[in-house]
């Protein structure tokens, strides 16, 4: 099994990625704002309750969303493993991770974190709102908000993968094409 957490702020391009990664490695690609967005689009009390959340660009509660990742990971027994993205964001997401993995005799093997400059992300992320539909895209305000969020309370869980060695830096500005190369050289040396 090969788990990778593929990190970044809002707009680093974590979903284009995993998108490109999931086929080229043959691993299930988990986006919790994905699933989130499902269920708020279906209307189901976990739509709702996440919702209020997204639409401010706060993060929706820890607990919450360890229950939803852990039931998605539960729904792909057969995996060869997981591309995680936009998860973990906290300190106790990634602990949680850990126990969940660890409970199927797996682990993190590496942290991909996509970097860029917030100016870059601020204006990918409004060109991305002309046509995601997406209301968190739509705003600046809200996306300056994502981002405070993200140097407040998500750019810390690097640190937790630093520790354990497992850390990645990736420069997240270039072609699509050119970014997939860069996270592949990193994932083929796992093997
Ligand atoms: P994303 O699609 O990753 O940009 O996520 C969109 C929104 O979903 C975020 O701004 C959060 O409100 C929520 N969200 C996604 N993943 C998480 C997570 N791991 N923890 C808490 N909130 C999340």
């Amino acid at each position: 099994m090969v788990n990778l957490v593929l990190f970044g702020a809002p707009g680093a391009g974590k979903g284009t990625q995993a998108e490109r990664l999931q086929e080229k490695y043959n691993l299930v690609h988990i986006s919790t704002g994905d699933v989130f967005r499902y269920n708020i689009k279906n209307k189901t009390a976990l739509g709702k309750e996440a919702k209020t959340y997204i639409d401010e660009g706060k993060l929706v509660p820890d607990q919450v969303t360890i229950n939803m990742l852990r039931s998605e990971v539960e729904k792909n027994k057969d995996a060869k493993g997981f591309i995680f993205d936009g998860f973990p964001r906290t300190t106790a997401q990634a602990e949680s991770l850990d126990e969940l993995l660890t409970s199927k005799n797996a682990k993190v093997d590496a942290m991909l974190a996509l970097e860029a400059d917030d100016e870059i992300l601020v204006k990918r992320l409004l060109d991305r709102g002309k046509s995601s539909g997406r209301k968190d895209d739509a705003n600046e305000e809200i996306i300056r908000k994502r981002l405070e969020v993200y140097y407040d309370q998500t750019d810390i869980v690097k640190s937790y993968y630093q520790k354990e060695n497992k850390f990645h830096s990736i420069d997240g500005v270039g072609s699509i094409e050119e970014i997939t190369e860069r996270l592949s050289k990193v994932i083929d040396q796992l093997k």
